[in-house]
């Protein structure tokens, strides 16, 4: 029995499945096969947050320490966390300061302010969507349009100090970093191009503008995308010609780097949903053998970035977003009494296990 209270019904939700962190997996895989070694590895393999690593060497304490920290909602060690993850999905296509402190910025990271500077903002952080400080209450101070010696757009002169810093705390963390800067480097100035893993893909990086960043990118978002690629191929293949398939009668509407997004028949969809997570970390695992690869699936009626996996007894149920009165979570609870919305008027019961 499917009680789909709410004001939608979908027969065929969207199932969406993406790679936890899989540049870093992807990288970190490069960096085992090439120096034979990989703290990043380690790490991953430990289930360890990669985030919080780099945040308890901002604040130089162990990384237990910022797990307790984290957990206790602690302001301080949040906010380190929240700029350690620029600082490591971007550093490992060799970018400079300058360009870290641009990229943060983008996503709205700014280190000056997360790191308790920057100048104070006439709203007092009274404005929750300020446009100088976001309502962070203070927002990035003096800029400079020098790095070494050369034109940059400005920049917050403190952000940059600080990027100077968490890049050369990141080398630290990450030491095999050292030995595949190195590597590219070197690569670049001897053969000008790089073999791929996996399919063996010749990478010419002669006509690049920038010969070091491609080639640092390449060696993991390469093999990302074979790795994402091969899933592709297979989940396609099995949903179109396997009857037998969970996957049979589903379709994949969205493939974005290394993200699926597939809609299906409910009925099936908890069994597809899994089949199709499983296949992913199957194709993954083949080219990166010795780090974890993770996908899970989560389910909706409408493409929501934030939904997330939900289970009842170990079957996927349709994730929906709170109400947007009462706040109530969508894909179970009903509304609070009193709220004005109404958006889910019952209780809905969960999708049982159909196939087995
Ligand atoms: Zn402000
Ligand atoms: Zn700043
Ligand atoms: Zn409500």
């Amino acid at each position: 029995m499917i009680d789909y209270s709410g004001p939608t019904i979908c027969e065929r939700p969207y199932v969406s499945v993406d790679y936890a962190g899989i540049e870093l997996v992807t990288l970190s895989q490069s960096n085992v096969d090439l120096f034979h070694y990989s703290r990043m590895a380690e790490a991953i393999n430990a289930g360890q947050d990669l985030h919080s690593r780099i945040a308890a060497r901002m604040l130089s304490t162990t990384y237990e320490d910022i797990l307790a920290r984290r957990k206790a909602k602690e302001k301080r060690a949040v906010d380190a966390r929240q700029s350690a993850k620029p600082v490591n999905y971007g550093l490992g296509g060799g970018m400079g300061p300058p360009k870290l402190v641009f990229t943060a910025a983008k996503d709205g990271i700014r280190f000056c302010v997360l790191a308790d500077g920057g100048v104070p903002c006439v709203c007092a952080g009274q404005v929750k969507d300020c446009f100088r400080c976001n309502g962070a209450g203070r927002y990035c101070g003096e800029k400079t349009t020098q790095w070494k010696g050369r034109d940059i757009v400005p920049t917050c002169v403190e952000c940059l100090e600080l990027a100077v810093k968490y890049k050369k705390l990141w080398l630290e963390e990450w030491e095999e970093m050292n030995d595949y800067f190195a590597l590219i480097s070197k690569l670049c100035d001897t053969d000008g191009f790089i073999l791929s893993f996996g399919n063996g893909m010749k990478r010419d990086l002669t006509n690049d503008k920038n010969p070091f960043c491609s080639g640092s990118n390449h060696l993991f978002q390469n093999r990302a995308a074979q790795g994402a690629k091969r899933a592709l191929y297979r989940i396609t293949k099995e949903a179109d010609t396997d009857r037998g398939s969970p996957l049979w009668d589903s379709h994949i509407a969205v493939f974005v780097h290394d993200e699926n997004i597939s809609e299906m028949p409910l009925a099936r969809m908890p069994e597809a949903a899994d089949r199709m997570a499983l296949i992913m970390r199957e194709e993954m695992q083949a080219l990166c053998p010795d780090v974890r690869v993770d996908a899970e699936p989560a389910a909706m009626e409408f493409w929501y970035k934030g939904a997330e996996t939900v289970r009842v007894d170990g079957v996927l149920q349709v994730w929906r977003p709170p109400c947007p009165g009462c706040r109530a979570d969508g894909w179970q609870k009903a509304c609070q009494s009193g709220c004005t919305q109404n958006y889910y008027p019952k209780l809905r019961v969960a999708i049982p296990k159909l196939l087995s």
